[in-house]
């Protein structure tokens, strides 16, 4: 892998973004990751895949072409068992669309609508899944890919706890975390980011650069 790598990130979601680079400052530190151009100068991709791999490749590939520099995209889905697998995919427009710019609104809707469809529900088991992509301009204007997955089980609360994080960090609970019981969003973004999906998506996607 090259020492200098350097990488442009494909989200704009600053929450993500913020995870990311604490991840790659502790596993990749000789990487550099820069930020995405403005929405202004690359507007959001549609998400119309119905893969994350999909998705992540439709956005590295907009920020690549954009800027013409290795683009790194993710796209996370929680999956829940006793839904069938639902949202999935479909996991950030789970209740409808957005309201406010930033998503709280949305992710507050998403997530009153995943505890309403589970209640009473005794089977809870849900996973979290992060895919990373990194998508690489060629010079005969082809685009090479490298994909990895990172998955964290665990289950879904009977109410919200907890005031960090973002998205469902108030209702996921991981089953393998050290502190029993707590949601993500119960935990300090440092030991979220140890133990996350996104911790391991990472940790896969640095295994599959080296090789
Ligand atoms: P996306 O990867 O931005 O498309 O995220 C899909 C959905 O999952 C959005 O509703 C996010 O808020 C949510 N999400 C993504 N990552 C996390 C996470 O680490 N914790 C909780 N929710 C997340």
């Amino acid at each position: 892998m090259s020492q200098q790598l350097e990488l442009v990130l494909a989200s704009a979601n600053l929450h993500k973004v913020a995870e990311i680079a604490e991840i790659f400052a502790d596993l990749l530190p000789e990487c550099t990751l820069l930020p995405r151009p403005s929405l202004d100068v690359v507007k959001d991709v549609d998400e119309n895949a119905d893969t994350l791999i999909g998705n992540a490749k439709l956005k590295a590939l907009a920020i690549m072409q954009a800027t013409g520099l290795p683009s790194l995209a993710d796209d996370t889905g929680l999956f829940v068992e006793a839904l069938g697998g639902a949202p999935g995919v479909h996991s950030a427009r789970f209740a409808g669309d957005a309201i406010r710019a930033d998503g709280s609104n949305r992710d507050a809707a998403n997530r009153e609508l995943l505890l309403k469809q589970l209640h009473g529900v005794a089977n809870r088991r849900a996973e979290f899944r992060s895919v990373m992509v990194v998508a690489w301009p060629d010079s005969n204007g082809a685009t090479t890919w490298t994909i990895a997955e990172g998955v964290l089980v665990g289950e879904i609360a009977t109410a919200e706890r907890g005031a960090n994080g973002f998205g469902y960090d108030q209702v996921f609970i991981p089953a393998d975390g050290a502190t029993p019981g707590a949601t993500y969003a119960e935990m300090s973004s440092q030991f979220k980011n140890q133990i996350s999906h996104r911790r391991r998506a990472v940790e896969a996607l640095i295994a599959a650069l080296r090789r």
